[in-house]
């Protein structure tokens, strides 16, 4: 059953409900929609889990939108084991350490089987865009049933910095089961070919490095370690000087360092101090390639940096993709390098970004290695989920193919899978130090944001009437003295000696009216009495 993941793109969360317990698998964070505001991130509601059925939760990658929620779940489960690979270990333990949250785990290596009571899960290593990315195997005691759970990957055959996706093991293992099913990830399912391999941006990448442009800034995912390894290896080779700027790409490096995916040290780095005065060619690489807004990049970008300010002659890589949603942030940023006179450059002009997500071609590699009996399209928007679906039918057809949504079972019975629905809970706000946030107070935000506000003080003994606004036109000051006479009139008159809800309500009232009159609009009113 997905808590997360299915009809959007994060917050991806999984139950493997057994007869006797409850594995978890991911627990991720979205990023919120632009009609919730400035806050963090939003969650799976986790008030469906059962805390005295779950002892474990297992992590496939250290993505966001797998591990963004496991401090709140930890919160709420501190006794879950959670089984991880050594970098996503420490990626976990560097976020949750400044919670000071401590947890138990398990490390995992992939092809090893880990034994639940329900189920046997066997983590199958799988091509993605981030170090030791887990695919699972998940299959009963009896082998009646055999399920392959894939939410990110991309068959990448050629690849050199990792071993391509092992299709023959997952045939192996699923051969035996009676049943089969998969649930395989949706994301970039509108993409017709093959999805790149990560191989083949060298090339570009190279020829971008060797230009003779003395400061080259580049962005990319923090995460995708293999593309920072090859970057500053060719920045070396050209004697270009590396310097990071953004805190999520120095964390992602310590934690590849740690646990062994890279080589390159942040203490033999220049510091962006340093590197004004350097005389030799330079290449800044920041994190922020989505145009966050306390993000490395978009400080740059918009001349708020104090080491570097864009000019004339920098050359401005991108080497990523816009991720929906983001375009008007992105777009807003390649405007800004464009006015400070800097050079753009995109995967749209350059090869320089490989998506970690199966394109149809991808899909296909996996189902011609292994044809299941059943099929869920997960980790995708509802259209991608659909566009799935159709391509699945289309090219396997004997392959019983549904489209579901959070909340719903997928049940294994005997032959067949049945489909049990269970009311859908909505996901919980997260902002400011960690606090949910309920949805009526976004929508009273909203209205504050959208309509601005009075506040209005009345003192009973003494007859002190005080009027003040937030975000209101200028204007509406030279407006306030003629309000203040028409409520104290009404204070003086009728409402003098009603009870006091019945005086605010009228105040409120009168207020929102007078406003409406001249604004078209009615402000959030607040009346205090004393
Ligand atoms: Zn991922």
């Amino acid at each position: 059953m997905p808590l997360g993941g299915v009809d959007e793109i994060g917050s991806n969360m999984t139950l493997i409900k057994g007869p006797q317990e409850d594995i978890i698998i991911d627990c991720g964070f979205l990023f919120p929609y632009e009609e919730s505001f400035d806050i963090n991130y939003l969650i799976p509601n986790l008030s469906s889990l059962d805390p005295a059925r779950t002892k474990s939760i297992i992590i496939t990658h250290g993505h966001e939108d797998h591990i963004g929620g496991l401090s709140h779940l930890l919160e709420l489960i501190p006794h879950l084991t959670v089984y991880v690979t050594p970098f996503t270990h420490q990626l976990i333990e560097k976020k949750l350490a400044e919670k000071k949250i401590r947890f138990q785990y398990q490390i995992y290596r992939p092809d090893q089987e880990i034994a639940f009571a329900d189920v046997n899960i066997t983590p199958i290593q799988v091509n993605h865009s981030i170090p030791e990315t887990n695919g699972l195997i998940i299959r009963t005691k009896n082998l009646s049933w055999g399920a392959l759970y894939i939410s990110d990957f991309k068959v990448d055959l050629k690849s050199q910095h990792e071993a391509p996706m092992n299709l023959k093991l997952i045939s192996d293992l699923l051969r035996p089961c009676h049943k089969t099913v998969f649930f395989i990830d949706s994301t970039n399912v509108i993409s017709d070919g093959k999805t790149p391999s990560e191989n083949e941006l060298q090339h570009d990448l190279a020829e971008i490095i060797q230009r003779p442009e003395k400061r080259i800034f580049l962005t990319l995912f923090a995460s995708n370690i293999h593309r920072l390894n090859k970057i500053v290896e060719l920045a070396n080779a050209n004697d270009r000087k590396v310097i990071i700027l953004g805190r999520s790409l120095r964390t992602y490096l310590e934690a590849a360092r740690e646990s062994g995916h890279t080589e390159i040290n942040l203490e033999d780095l220049y510091t962006p101090e340093q590197a004004k005065n350097l005389n030799s060619k330079v290449l800044v690489l920041l994190s922020g390639c989505q145009g966050d807004f306390h993000s490395a990049l978009r400080r740059f970008s918009f001349g708020e940096d104090p080491h570097f300010k864009p000019t004339y002659g920098d050359l401005v890589v991108f080497s990523s993709k816009v991720i929906p949603g983001n375009e008007k942030k992105i777009y807003r940023i390649y405007n800004k390098l464009t006015q400070f006179g800097a050079d753009v450059i995109t995967a749209s002009d350059y090869l320089i970004h490989a998506s970690g997500h199966p394109g149809k071609a991808d899909l296909k590699l996996l189902l011609e290695a292994f044809r299941p009996h059943f099929y869920f399209p997960i980790h995708g928007e509802s259209y991608m989920l659909k566009k799935h679906q159709e391509f699945i039918l289309a090219n396997f057809p004997e392959v019983k193919v549904n489209v579901f949504h959070n909340y719903q079972e997928a049940i294994l019975s005997d032959e067949e899978i049945l489909i049990n629905h269970h009311p859908v809970m909505e996901p919980i706000l997260i902002h400011g130090l960690g606090l949910e946030i309920e949805r009526s107070q976004i929508s009273q935000r909203r209205k504050l944001a959208t309509q601005g506000a009075v506040f209005i003080s009345y003192n009973r003994k003494n007859n002190g009437l005080e009027i003040s606004t937030l975000g209101l036109p200028i204007l509406v000051e030279s407006r306030l003295e003629q309000l203040k006479k028409n409520l104290s009139q009404m204070l003086l008159g009728d409402l003098q000696h009603r009870a006091e809800s019945y005086i605010k309500d009228q105040l409120k009232i009168s207020t929102r009216q007078y406003f409406n009159h001249f604004l078209g609009y009615k402000p959030v009113t607040e009346v205090h009495l004393n």
